[in-house]
């Protein structure tokens, strides 16, 4: 291999097909984040809100292929009609979460979740993205307003019996990791939510983020030479896709990059993927355990997406 070979943007094929992801909502959101990735909004229809009609078929071939989990994301999955009959016809063949802002939520609609919880055989898991413990501190990335609307949607699935899993992306600085979930843990404790499930992710220098904050630097890819010897079943690629009302994509994060669509039918994309892309730096540094169970449960404070302990680390996601 010579050292141009090495520079180059390695291959990642697809080791199986354990996870799916569904871009429910496009790329279309009820608020506008500033931190956004994908730059959701009301007005970006780059991605369109999936019709069950189109989801059906995604999911009957993931089973053929043994798909063990689903995952709903946006965009706000829940301004999508028929969410709900897309959860039940998913709750009858395997495990799902949905990614939320929490903002949309109704005494009614938080029922009939529940009610599709306890039928099911299968665990129904909602993560919540709040960004701060406060208005003053969520509400300049989330939108004004949205802090106590999405206290107030924690607070329903609480009292619903479910344990969300709330996520927030570091805008801050790593070393204050352990005040920030000291501070956000007592005002959930306020809300009858002790022991909280969190995540904190890392952001990605993409979308909105890329203004708020900054882009990636020059330099920062991944090159098959950094491959070497990496644990490649850290990346979320590795044995997942997402699909969305236009087709295939490799994964959450690139789904509104025309080069990340792989395809119509989840047969399309099963041959893996060359990590072009610099977002896929974060991937490579944090890990990419988009599943639930990296969360920080109980009263343990640890520092989730750190460089400092990437088995911690998750690869960020809307919502
Ligand atoms: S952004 Fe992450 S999950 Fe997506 S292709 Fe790159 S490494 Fe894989
Ligand atoms: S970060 Fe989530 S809630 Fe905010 S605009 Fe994007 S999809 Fe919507």
């Amino acid at each position: 291999m010579t050292a141009t070979d090495t520079d180059r943007p390695p291959f990642l094929p697809l080791t199986s097909l354990d996870t799916l992801w569904f871009q429910v909502a496009g790329t279309l959101c009820n608020l506008r984040c500033n931190h956004c990735f994908i730059s959701c909004s009301p007005q970006n229809h780059t991605l369109g809100l999936m019709k069950f009609e189109q989801f059906k078929p995604h999911l009957d071939e993931a089973v053929q292929y043994g798909v063990k989990e689903f995952y709903f994301t946006g965009g706000e999955p829940f301004i999508n009609p028929e969410i709900f009959e897309i959860l039940e016809a998913t709750l009858a063949v395997g495990p799902a979460t949905v990614l939320t802002n929490a903002t949309r939520f109704t005494e009614e609609k938080i029922a009939r979740l529940a009610g599709m919880r306890d039928a099911s055989e299968y665990s129904l898991e909602l993560r919540v993205s709040i960004d701060g413990f406060s208005p003053e501190t969520n509400d300049p990335i989330r939108g004004p307003g949205t802090f106590v609307q999405a206290m107030n949607g924690v607070r329903m699935l609480v009292a619903a019996g479910f344990l969300p899993i709330i996520t927030s992306m570091r805008s801050w600085e790593i070393h204050q990791d352990d005040e920030f979930l000291r501070e956000f843990k007592a005002r959930l404790a306020e809300i009858g939510y002790t022991r909280p499930r969190m995540k904190l992710l890392p952001s990605l220098k993409i979308g909105q983020e890329a203004k708020r904050d900054h882009g990636y630097g020059k330099y920062e890819f991944v090159t098959e030479a950094m491959m070497v010897g990496y644990d490649e079943t850290q990346l979320l690629c590795h044995n997942s896709r997402v699909v969305s009302d236009r087709g295939v994509h490799v994964c959450p994060i690139l789904v509104d990059k025309p080069d990340a669509k792989l395809g119509v039918t989840l047969r399309d994309s099963l041959n893996g993927y060359r990590l072009r892309h610099q977002a896929c730096i974060t991937c490579y540094r944090f890990g990419a355990l988009c599943s639930n169970a990296g969360s920080l449960e109980g009263n343990r404070l640890a520092r989730s997406g750190s460089e400092a302990n990437p088995a911690l680390g998750t690869t960020p996601t809307q919502n």
